[in-house]
């Protein structure tokens, strides 16, 4: 690789207007499991540097720079494992917002102001729990109240889960780009 390339390109990124590369890149794990999001500028430094290489490229886009044309990532693989410490993560409002997309799960409604119910209601026992937390809107928090979901006569879109740390960042990310799916386990 010549060596001023990736000085090159790194002042080249830099001075790219956001528009033309923004978009998210999805990491992988040299094993191949997802790691985490990061831009495009980082995931191209990444790559020059040879500490990833790239697993997939966005079609129809690519990144130039005054003398090459290189592709534009959409998921790259780091060439070494990368050790990840177990970090647990927190049960909160906000996460729970985050893990369900911020949409009701009971009729998918995204309007604010959303809140957090008890699938099994507090009172008859429920848990404060990753199982038993989920996003609802106003009107179906309380139409269910202090009912289960079978008696409220009301049906959970997903079964509430705990989330990993990729799930959430890429939950944060609007658009998640096809190529991202097999490596995300999602439909
Ligand atoms: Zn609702």
């Amino acid at each position: 690789m010549r060596s001023g390339l990736v000085q090159e390109l790194v002042f080249e990124v830099a001075e790219k207007k956001t528009s033309t590369l923004s978009g998210r890149v999805l990491i992988l794990n040299q094993s191949y499991e997802p790691l985490s999001v990061c831009n495009v500028q980082k995931a191209v430094i990444l790559l020059f540097l040879q500490k990833a290489e790239l697993v997939a490229e966005r079609p129809h886009r690519s990144i130039r720079t005054v003398s090459e044309t290189y592709p534009f990532p959409s998921v790259i693989r780091l060439s070494h494992y990368k050790r990840v410490p177990f970090k647990r993560i927190m049960l909160s409002r906000k996460n729970i917002l985050r893990r369900d997309g911020h949409r009701c799960q009971y009729c998918g409604a995204t309007a604010p102001p959303l809140t957090v119910d008890h699938v099994i209601p507090k009172a008859r026992g429920g848990q404060d729990s990753w199982e038993n937390l989920v996003t609802a809107c106003l009107s179906c928090n309380n139409r269910k109240r202090d009912n289960t979901i079978e008696r409220a006569g009301m049906m959970l879109r997903s079964v509430p889960r705990r989330p990993s740390h990729v799930s959430l960042l890429v939950h944060s990310v609007h658009h998640v780009d096809d190529n991202w799916k097999p490596y995300l386990f999602i439909a």
